[in-house]
Order: structure tokens, then C-alpha cells, then sequence
């Protein structure tokens, strides 16, 4: 696919969900508290910068607004993915797998980190936005907010 064409498809999603607000960023990401995705226009002659589009559109169709912890948080980053993969399809716009399950890896890598007890390496629970608990030797931790995770991709160059 030409970049021409591609632009034109980064144009066509833009005006497509024009019921969203877009604003040219340096990154992609999907601002819920005032439903605006930003994207960065210089990556969207490319097919990797098409699917970060349509990643934070499709948060902001399936009204991802908020979650508790870092499970809610990964389970919304893979419905995401899902609806990411669909609506590229539908475009006729290049999706590879292989970079959806990196980014999912990542975020299993980050909470993995988050989750394993500082003191005997235990998988442990969350119990509230910013803190674990784990159940074997009681210690608690906290976590900072996950909110920066949102805009983390993986870079595979
Ligand atoms: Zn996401
Ligand atoms: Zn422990």
C-alpha cells in the first residue's frame, strides 16, 4: 500500500468517527474524561500508526472510561485489541498479530512486576487502585496509579 493511500485512510477513519474529538499529539492515546483520541500524524502514513488509531478509536467506542485495577486495565486493553483487529479488517488495513500480542505481553510483564510479592515473590492480589496484598506473608505494597501504562507501547525497533 502506497503512504498515499494510507493517509487517505487515517482521513477516512478521522471523518468516520467524527462523533470523538481528534487532536494531533506526539503520541496515540484516548483521553476518556473528554472523549478526545490524540493521535500522532506524522506515524499515520504508516500501517503501524494506522492501528494505534484505530486502537484509541476503538476505546473510545467501547467508552472505556475507568478501571480499578491493573486486571480491569488489561482486560480492556485486550477488548481493545479485539475491536482494534476488527475494525482493520473491515478497512482493509494491514493488522498483525504479532505486534497486538507484544503489546499485550507487555502489559502481562507490567503487572506481573506490579502483582509479585517484594518479599517472597508470591502472585499476589490487589486490593484497591494503588495498593497489593499478598495472602502468604501478609506484606503489603504500593503501586503507583496505572493511568501512564495507557500510553506505553511497545517499540520494536
Ligand atoms: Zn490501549
Ligand atoms: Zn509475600
Amino acid at each position: 500500500m502506497s503512504s498515499t493511500k494510507q493517509r487517505g485512510k487515517a482521513e477516512q477513519i478521522i471523518a468516520d468517527f467524527s462523533q470523538h474529538t481528534f487532536e494531533a499529539a506526539d503520541d496515540f492515546y484516548f483521553d476518556a474524561a473528554d472523549d478526545v483520541i490524540f493521535y500522532n500524524p506524522n506515524q499515520l502514513h504508516t500501517p503501524r500508526g494506522l492501528m494505534s488509531l484505530l486502537h484509541e478509536v476503538a476505546h473510545a467506542e467501547l467508552a472505556h472510561f475507568d478501571y480499578r485495577s491493573d486486571l480491569e486495565l488489561f482486560a480492556m486493553e485486550t477488548q481493545a485489541w479485539n475491536k482494534t483487529r476488527e475494525l482493520a479488517i473491515e478497512r482493509d488495513i494491514a493488522c498483525s498479530d504479532h505486534y497486538i500480542e507484544q503489546c499485550l505481553a507487555s502489559y502481562s510483564r507490567w503487572i506481573d512486576a506490579r502483582s509479585t510479592c517484594p518479599v517472597c515473590t508470591n502472585f499476589s492480589l490487589q486490593t484497591d487502585s494503588t495498593t497489593y496484598h499478598c495472602f502468604s506473608c501478609k506484606t503489603r505494597w504500593h503501586i503507583q496509579e496505572s493511568a501512564d501504562m495507557r500510553v506505553r507501547r511497545v517499540r520494536l525497533n
